[in-house]
């Protein structure tokens, strides 16, 4: 669907894109996450056509710019107009007109939960409605290829849990998209793909599912009584995490099986004990040290 080779970009001294390379699948939903000032929005303006790549290409299967629909980090709608003139006037620039135009705009101020506000002036709507509102513009000429930048921030909960209806309803139909943010649990749950950007440069991407697979058995979790000195006695390396331990390991098995035969000869109880299973967020802390939970 959409490769992008070798980008970077300057503003100024600072090197906001580092030699950045993507190739992204027609008809899946791929993730880009990065703490705030990383490079994320720089890169889909990029590949929005809204801003130059200094070097590198921004290729498409198709090249057509009709096929992008891009939702913009700030909004941009026009407040002293209604949620209809504005949704409409998206759909004139993308050349519908008459019944054609009144009908797609119903459909997608249905489709973004607004129907009912429809003559409604924006300036009184909520953060979270104005977010729909943007997204319905952006959809309105049914692009194959859908760019959203951090849509869910400053939303309240129903809108938020709309938005990701209109995700997912854009996966069934076999869109492309490219879903920007800083919260990995909505990148976790809605994505198939995911890539990690780090000031400027990509630092891991592939399959989420894959990539949790290949940054999981490294890590045992063990709740238990066991003191910490015997655990250091054996070897091991011990973090706190949560409400247990974590311990790197190379050989996840033998060391599951090294903790039960020390528990068993002392006489210690094991609460838990398992191959550890990361979140999105905690492969990112491990490529970056960076922790996106303080991001907010
Ligand atoms: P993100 O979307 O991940 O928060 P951005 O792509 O917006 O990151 O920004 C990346 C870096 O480039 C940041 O340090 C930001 O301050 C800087 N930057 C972004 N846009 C401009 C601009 N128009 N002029 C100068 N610096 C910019
Ligand atoms: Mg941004």
């Amino acid at each position: 669907m959409l490769q992008i080779e070798n980008v970077s970009k300057k503003y100024g001294d600072l090197l906001a894109l580092d030699n950045v390379f993507l190739n992204i699948p027609q008809g899946v939903c791929f993730g880009l996450i990065g703490p705030n000032g990383s490079g994320k929005s720089t890169l889909i303006k990029i590949i929005s056509q809204i801003i130059q790549t200094d070097v590198g290409k921004v290729s498409y299967v198709r090249d057509s710019k009709d096929i992008l629909g891009y939702v913009p980090q700030d909004i941009s709608l026009e407040e002293k107009l209604t949620a209809k003139t504005n949704i409409e006037f998206f759909g004139k620039i993308y050349g519908l007109k008459g019944s054609r135009l009144k009908e797609r705009a119903e459909e997608i101020l249905k489709n973004v939960g607004l129907l009912e506000r429809a003559n409604d002036i924006v300036e009184n709507f909520s953060g979270g409605m104005k977010r729909r509102l943007n997204i319905g513009c952006a959809l309105m000429h049914n692009p194959n290829l859908v760019i959203l930048d951090e849509p869910t921030v400053g939303v309240d909960p129903q809108s938020r849990r709309y938005i990701f209806d209109i995700v997912n309803n854009l996966k069934k139909e076999g869109k492309t998209v490219i879903y920007v943010s800083h919260y990995m649990e909505e990148i976790e749950n809605l994505c198939d793909y995911v890539a990690f950007i780090d000031k400027g440069k990509i630092v891991e991407e592939g399959k989420i599912n894959e990539l949790l697979m290949k940054y999981s058995e490294t890590s045992v979790y063990l709740e238990s009584q066991v003191p910490y000195k015997l655990l250091l006695d054996q070897g091991l390396e011990p973090k706190t995490y949560q409400s247990g331990l974590l311990i790197k390991t190379e050989q996840p098995l033998d060391t599951l099986e090294n903790l039960i035969k020390i528990s068993k000869e002392n006489h210690i109880g094991l609460e838990q004990l398992s191959l550890f299973k990361p979140k999105l967020e905690d492969v990112f802390f491990q490529l970056t040290g960076t922790d996106l939970r303080d991001q907010e």
